[in-house]
């Protein structure tokens, strides 16, 4: 274990597959002291696993006093639990707007908020939010799902605002198309058709997304906030 960050507490949000369990994972290894939530409450190895719903707020406290009775005051925040709920804006339910919104956006605003006290007190945090490409290119059948994510960009930005004097930061880090079970749901064609405007020709894996997760994690990104950092292989570059 390098210890790159002398054991910092770091809690991530939905770490049970995919992205975030690869933040997780790779912040262990980094050094710090992990905390991972999830509504199943599945985490990697070396990771504290909670079992915590976003969209419901009694649980995103209890979550925290979870991690500071274990580990301590959370120092780093990876807000990366999100889900879509995909289809034409003509046909799309209150239901799948609702749910995607409450869980994407609001759910992050929940869990940002109860870090901020603690942040403030220490005069130190890092919040990076992990966002979508498709947030400013926009996606055909998803219009929640990118309008949670562009929301996240004016929210960051606020935090930025607010908090900078405090020493704390917030940022986006923007994923394109990455191989997870979100996106292997996707029909072939969609798949074959996002490869297409691939600059770097692959899909991410989640081990891209991590390690730009983990600069913005780190001490020496102490000068860099309310920022938008692309991990997309090139396909949303230039907007
Ligand atoms: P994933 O494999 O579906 O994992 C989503 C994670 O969020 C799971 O751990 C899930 O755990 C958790 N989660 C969902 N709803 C939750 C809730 N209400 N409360 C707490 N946890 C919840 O998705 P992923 O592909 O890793 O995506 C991770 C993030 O990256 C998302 O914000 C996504 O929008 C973003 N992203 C992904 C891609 C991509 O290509 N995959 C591209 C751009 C952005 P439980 O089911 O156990 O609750």
């Amino acid at each position: 274990m390098s210890n790159e960050q002398n054991g910092r507490v770091a809690l991530v949000t939905g770490t049970s597959r995919g992205i975030g369990a690869a933040i997780a994972a790779d912040l262990v290894k980094a050094g710090y002291r992990v905390a991972g939530t999830s509504r199943s409450g599945a985490a990697p190895e070396g990771v504290l696993g909670i079992a915590a719903d976003i969209t419901d707020p009694a649980r995103v406290d209890a979550a925290y006093k979870r991690v500071e009775d274990g580990l301590g005051p959370v120092e780093v925040l990876v807000a990366n639990a999100g889900i879509t709920r995909d289809g034409l804006m003509a046909a799309m339910k209150d239901e799948a707007w609702g749910e995607v919104i409450d869980t994407n956006l609001s759910g992050a605003f929940r869990t940002v908020r109860r870090a901020v006290r603690p942040m403030t007190r220490a005069r130190f945090g890092r919040i990076v939010l992990v966002g979508s490409v498709s947030a400013y290119v926009g996606t055909p059948g998803q219009a929640n799902y990118a309008a949670s994510k562009a929301g996240l960009i004016g929210m960051a930005r606020s935090i930025a605002g607010e908090l900078g004097s405090r020493g704390i930061t917030c940022n986006v880090v923007a994923p394109g198309f990455v191989r997870t079970d979100m996106t292997d749901e996707l029909p072939e064609n969609v798949r074959a058709e996002y490869l297409k405007h691939i600059p770097l020709r692959r899909a991410a894996e989640v081990g891209d997304i991590a390690a730009a997760v983990r600069f913005l994690c780190s001490d020496g990104a102490g000068y860099i906030t309310g920022t938008v950092l692309p991990v997309d292989g090139g396909l949303g570059m230039g907007r």
